[in-house]
């Protein structure tokens, strides 16, 4: 059995943690974009300390998702994995011996917890999305790309969670202030997905043991979670309310499954 809870997403800042179960629980934090002051409060809310991170697994580069990545790790001594890619675009600092490196489609077990990072295409150097199972249940992270590839819906299948981006309605992002260089950026195939690009990943990879399905990344300008949660349930055939909406500040619940 595993839970996980989203402590925030969005640009302003993702971060998840991914529970496995027994009596002595595995945690991986995915991604800390956020300060370490701020992480903390948020660990705090859910009933954790940074101390009980086991281990760090960020996706790339970008501010909202390394956040305090190497001033955790140091302080509280927290493994943590990232692509060659991401580590050279952030200048390969020294991580006193806590880095590994993750590469596409090579398994990474972290004792009760099977990582399985996968290849994006996202405007990053070496971006990875993943998939975390404990032989039973099975949880698919991907908040960060532009389009959906074979590789990203292979990876995807038979996940009984899915935290999955839905970035922005087409027409809001058209309709926006946004210089046309970042409507282009967003919108293009190595952007971020529109809730209806979500929902055509939702659909390929839905099936009958898919328990929970919580939309992230949404854009505070161009989305709305009611928006979200109207394209994605149309497409799943279920209620809007059976999609949850990962909230920027406070995240989600914690999930198990
Ligand atoms: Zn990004
Ligand atoms: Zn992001």
């Amino acid at each position: 059995m595993l839970r996980f809870k989203s402590l925030g997403s969005g640009s302003g800042g993702n971060a998840t943690v991914v529970e496995s179960g027994g009596l002595l629980p595995f945690r991986l934090l995915v991604d800390c974009g956020l300060g370490i002051r701020q992480l903390t409060f948020r660990l705090a809310q859910s009933g954790l300390q940074p101390e009980d991170i086991n281990a760090v697994f960020i996706t790339h580069e970008h501010g909202d998702h390394i956040g305090c990545a190497h001033a955790l790790a140091l302080r509280y001594r927290i493994p943590v994995w990232m692509s060659q890619g991401t580590y050279s675009a952030i200048g390969s600092p020294d991580f006193d011996g806590l880095l590994h490196i993750a590469r596409d489609a090579r398994a990474i077990d972290m004792g009760g917890l099977q990582v399985m990072p996968f290849t994006v295409p996202h405007d990053a150097r070496e971006p990875l999305q993943l998939s975390c199972n404990d032989g039973s249940s099975k949880l698919g992270i991907l908040t960060d790309l532009g389009h959906a590839t074979p590789h990203v819906i292979a990876h995807l299948q038979t996940c009984h969670a899915l935290l999955l981006e839905s970035n922005h309605d087409t027409e809001l992002l058209d309709q926006s202030a946004y210089p046309h260089f970042l409507k282009r950026r967003v919108s293009g195939d190595y952007g971020h997905l529109s809730n209806t690009a979500a929902a055509a990943i939702a659909s390929a990879v839905t099936h009958g043991g898919l328990k929970h399905l919580v939309a992230a990344h949404l854009s505070a300008k161009n989305n709305h979670p009611c928006l979200v949660q109207d394209v994605l349930s149309s497409a799943l055939g279920c209620l809007p309310g059976d999609i949850l909406v990962a909230d920027p500040a406070s995240g989600t619940p914690w999930l198990q499954f």
